[in-house]
C-alpha cells in the first residue's frame, strides 16, 4: 500500500453496550478523535441514533448470543479498538439468598459476553497492525464487598480474562488495557436495582460519582498513545470513593 492510501484509511472502533451510559460516552470521544465507530447493543434504536450523530455504524448485538456476535462481527475485517463495555450487575443479594438467573446474567454479560466479542474479533485485531483492547472491569474486579459476590465474581473473571490475553498475545501487534473505575453515575444502578429509581438515585446521593465522559476521556488518551505504548491496568475513582466498600458515605 502506498503511503498516502495508508494515511486515508480511518481506523475502527468496535465499542460494546454503546446505547448508555460508559459505552455511548466512549463512542462520542473516540469519534472526535477520528475513529470510524460501530456500535453495538440491544437497544438498536438507540445505537443507531447515536451512530448518525457521530458518523458511525450502529448494529444490534447481544454479547450473550453468538449468532447475534457472528452478525455484529461480520465485514469487520480491520479493527484497531476493542471496547468490552457491554455488562453490569443484577441485585445486591448475600450468597445466601443468591439469584441464580442474576449470577447467570452478570457471568454471561460480562464474561462470557467479553469472550465472545475478543475471541471474534481477534483476527481483526491483528490484521490492523496495531490493535487495541480495553476492557472495562471496575473497581469490583479488585476487591470484594458485601452482598455483591454475583457481580464481584464476575468482573473478577472479566478482569483474568483481559489479563491472561496479556501474556497470550505477547509478541503480537495487540495491546491490552483494563479500566477499572469505581463509582460511575449512569444506568447502572437502575439495572442493578431493576428499575428502581428512587434506590438507584441513592446510591450518588452524598458524594460526587465520576461521569461517563469522565471514563471515556481516560479510553480516549488510552488509545491515542503510540503502538509501543501499553497501558495495562487503569483504576479511576471519584475523589469521594477510596475503595469498593468505602467512600466518604460509608466513613
Ligand atoms: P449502563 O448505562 O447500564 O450501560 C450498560 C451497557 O451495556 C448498555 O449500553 C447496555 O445496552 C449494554 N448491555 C447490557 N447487556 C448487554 C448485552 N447482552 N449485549 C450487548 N450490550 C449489553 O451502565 P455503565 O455504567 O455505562 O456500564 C458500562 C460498563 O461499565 C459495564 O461493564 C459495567 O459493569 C462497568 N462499570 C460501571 C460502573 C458504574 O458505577 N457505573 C463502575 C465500574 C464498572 P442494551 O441494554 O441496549 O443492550
Amino acid at each position: 500500500m502506498s503511503e498516502s492510501t495508508a494515511a486515508e484509511v480511518t481506523p475502527v472502533a468496535v465499542v460494546t453496550g454503546a446505547s448508555s451510559g460508559i459505552g455511548a460516552a466512549t463512542a462520542r470521544a473516540l469519534a472526535s478523535q477520528g475513529f470510524q465507530v460501530v456500535l453495538g447493543a440491544r437497544r438498536v434504536d438507540r445505537v443507531q441514533a447515536l451512530a448518525a450523530e457521530i458518523g458511525g455504524t450502529g448494529m444490534q448485538l447481544d454479547v450473550t448470543d453468538e449468532e447475534s456476535v457472528a452478525r455484529f462481527v461480520d465485514g469487520l475485517d480491520s479493527v484497531h479498538v476493542l471496547v468490552n463495555n457491554a455488562g453490569g450487575a443484577k441485585g445486591l443479594d448475600p450468597v445466601a439468598t443468591a439469584n441464580l438467573d442474576d449470577w447467570r446474567w452478570m457471568w454471561e454479560t460480562n464474561v462470557l459476553g467479553t469472550l465472545r466479542m475478543t475471541r471474534a474479533l481477534l483476527p481483526a485485531l491483528e490484521a490492523s497492525g496495531d490493535g487495541l483492547i480495553v476492557t472495562i472491569t471496575s473497581v469490583a474486579a479488585l476487591e470484594a464487598y458485601d452482598n455483591g459476590a454475583g457481580y464481584t465474581s464476575a468482573k473478577h473473571a472479566q478482569g483474568v480474562l483481559h489479563r491472561t490475553l496479556r501474556y497470550e498475545l505477547l509478541g503480537r501487534p495487540i495491546r491490552l488495557t483494563e479500566i477499572a473505575p469505581g463509582m460511575v453515575d449512569t444506568d447502572f444502578s437502575l439495572v442493578r436495582f431493576d428499575g428502581d429509581k428512587e434506590r438507584a438515585d441513592a446510591v450518588y446521593q452524598g458524594l460526587t460519582p465520576l461521569t461517563a465522559d469522565d471514563v471515556a476521556e481516560v479510553i480516549g488518551f488510552v488509545a491515542s498513545r503510540p503502538p509501543h505504548v501499553n497501558l495495562d491496568q487503569i483504576v479511576l475513582k471519584p475523589r469521594d470513593q477510596a475503595s469498593a466498600r468505602r467512600n466518604i458515605k460509608t466513613g
